[in-house]
């Protein structure tokens, strides 16, 4: 039995005043025992402050990119061992903003995976299509390339200790979502493929859906049965917003 995770990525949002809010409204509107695991994934500059306050507590706090590198002359980056220094369980991989923004690669990604597992880091792996790819028919050709950009570099076991997130380009920021059933076929077809590869690791790895989840819509997404959470931007900037999502969790 697969635990939903519910992940807020901050992005470049914040400031100390509130995060501190943030992650204080979080840890009186959640529990240990609740039904879902939560991780955030704050700024840099503010991991420092959450692990101040999530320090012993249910919540978990992850970074949002790493350099491939363990340590070195590599101005403004930041290590997977840093990461763990700093309390982090957690590290994005392959944002789609990190993808087309900033140029990483399907190649450049596996590395990151590869560092964040050297770090002792559960890498979360981000992989979804363009809206022009989908309308090509392209969503499985594209989600499929950048799993094996993975599997090819480092095998099958390197996704033991990963969550992978299914985000549609076109669902991210947009405000419009993959209907339940969209995001379920990409998840049964991303289990699939893994099933056909080690039917245990299949069955434990947590993917989850990224792309305008809301409280509103969080529900019946998480109902699907290959969906085990979502990975959230927007609504996971205020308390309310988030544990609205995380409170749809049944
Ligand atoms: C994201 O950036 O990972 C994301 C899913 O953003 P949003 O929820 O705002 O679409």
């Amino acid at each position: 039995m697969r635990k939903i995770l519910v992940a807020g990525n901050w992005k470049m949002h914040g400031s100390k005043a509130m995060v501190r809010e943030l992650l204080e409204g979080l840890l009186a509107g959640s529990a240990a025992d609740g039904k879902a695991d939560l991780v955030v994934f704050p700024s840099f500059p503010y991991l420092s402050l959450a692990e101040s306050i999530l320090s012993g507590s249910h919540i978990r706090f992850g970074g949002q990119n790493l350099n491939p590198h363990s340590q070195g002359a590599h101005t403004g980056e930041t290590s997977g061992s840093m990461l763990k220094d700093m309390g982090c369980h957690y590290v994005l991989t392959g944002h789609s903003e990190r993808r087309s923004i900033y140029g990483e690669s399907d190649h450049d990604v596996a590395l990151r995976f590869e560092a964040a597992l050297q770090a002792k880091l559960h890498p979360v792996l981000c992989v979804g299509e363009t809206l022009e790819e989908r309308e090509q028919g392209l969503t499985e050709a594209v989600v499929g390339r950048q799993l094996d950009a993975v599997i090819n570099h480092l095998g099958k076991d390197a996704l033991r200790k990963a969550v992978i997130a299914y985000e549609p380009v076109w669902a991210i920021g947009t405000g419009v979502t993959a209907s339940p059933q969209q995001a379920q076929d990409v998840h049964a077809f991303i289990r699939d493929k893994l099933r056909s590869l080690d039917d245990i690791i299949a069955g434990h790895l947590r993917i989850l859906y990224g792309g305008s989840v809301k409280g509103s819509n969080a529900a019946e997404l998480f109902a699907q049965s290959d969906i085990d959470g979502g990975l959230v931007g927007g609504a996971s900037l205020t308390a309310e917003d988030f544990l609205a999502i995380y409170s749809a969790v049944s």
